[in-house]
């Protein structure tokens, strides 16, 4: 029903391979912060303060994984969410990081397993909100979301005495194996997708932010949402025929069978687009999502063959990668939904899904 095309993953792999990524805004986080005043220290006090700072900088990492690790975890489906933060409108996951991002400088311990076990509705929509008012949150699916957050801070307090650091020691760095962190991951049901979007997602950002250091690295893979299907399907990258391409073409609902099926074939083409682009795994997640929110975004027709960008003001695409953009999607000329409208009309699954 549906399959790779290598040819075209080696021939969109290219078109990657000048594209320069650059690092995202909140990745990496300032642990660094108060080694600039030890400079002018005695020795003595420097070397007391050089023991708090390594202390300082632990802490730090450890509220960042379990910040990110509750982040991902009820992170799908953003499409419902905008609104201004301190002066910014951001839309989608943008909004959902600053929001929290937020409540967590106002209280460190905001995202700590504790409080997050005993989060409620009102509670999550007053954070999500510009103002902190619950009634003017744009926020949907809400408890759902809330299940979400207190199965994870219930499972990490009963599993990993509260800190997502535990797990990663446990598994000793190790992506796979039988106790590896896919695996305990997966024992979280926010984390349980078979294809493992929120797991690589939440992975993504702990590696690198230099918080985890994973030891088999070959294993991570490209986190597979709906912008990024919506692109494979579009370019080719994974092909598809009889009937499965007139349901995702009409966007007829689909099963979970047909879903994960749909997205691991995805995932396995990323996987070779990643091999023939010379980029790493996160690199090319970061622009398949990039283009997926701006070229090739759900509630427009794709800009590229005949239809010219009419978004350059807005786009955040050029501004996360160095690419003098021609008004046409990096991909244009060689993914086949610019060259054959009948690519062009293919869509993610419909599916009502909790994983992505
Ligand atoms: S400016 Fe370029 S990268 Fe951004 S949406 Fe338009 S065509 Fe795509
Ligand atoms: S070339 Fe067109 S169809 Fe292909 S990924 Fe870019 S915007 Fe989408």
């Amino acid at each position: 029903m549906i399959e790779v095309d290598e040819g075209i993953c080696e021939k969109l792999g290219k078109r990657l391979k000048d594209v320069q990524v650059l690092p995202q805004k909140f990745l990496a986080e300032d642990f660094d912060e108060p080694s600039s005043r030890t400079s002018r220290l005695s020795s003595t006090k420097s070397q007391a303060e050089g023991l708090n700072r390594t202390a300082w900088m632990e802490e730090q990492r450890r509220k960042e994984a379990n910040f990110r690790f509750y982040l991902v975890a009820f992170c799908q489906h953003t499409k419902s969410l905008q609104g201004i933060i301190e002066g910014e409108w951001y839309r989608g996951w943008d909004y959902l990081e600053r929001a929290c991002r937020r409540a967590m400088a106002d209280d460190p311990d905001y995202f700590s397993a504790d409080s997050v076990s005993r989060i409620t509705g009102q509670e999550l929509r007053r954070i999500l909100s510009d103002d902190f008012d619950p009634a003017h949150s744009t926020l949907d699916r809400v408890e759902e979301r809330v299940k979400q957050l207190r199965d994870c801070g219930q499972c990490l307090s009963a599993q990993y005495d509260g800190d997502v650091m535990n797990l990663y020691r446990q598994a000793d760095g190790y992506l796979h194996g039988e106790r590896g962190v896919l695996e305990l991951m997966s024992e979280f049901k926010a984390y349980s997708d078979p294809i493992q979007k929120k797991s690589f997602l939440f992975l993504m950002f702990v590696s690198q932010a230099g918080i985890w250091k994973i030891k088999d690295p070959e294993n991570l893979k490209v986190a597979v949402d709906y912008h990024i299907m919506r692109i494979a399907l579009r370019s080719g990258m994974t092909k598809v025929g009889g009937t499965l391409e007139r349901v995702l073409k009409e966007r007829k609902e689909v099963d979970a069978a047909t879903d994960t099926e749909v997205r691991g074939a995805v995932q396995e083409a990323c996987d070779l687009l990643v091999r023939h682009s010379g980029h790493s795994v996160f690199e090319v997640d970061n622009i398949l999502w990039m283009m997926g929110r701006n070229c090739c975004f759900y509630d427009h027709e794709p800009i590229c063959g005949r239809n010219a960008c009419f978004k350059e003001d807005r786009c955040t695409f050029i501004r996360s990668i160095v690419y003098d953009c021609p008004g046409k999607c990096l991909f244009d000329g060689a993914c086949l939904g610019s060259l054959d409208e009948e690519y062009s009309k293919f869509w993610e699954t419909n599916l009502y899904a909790e994983y992505y």
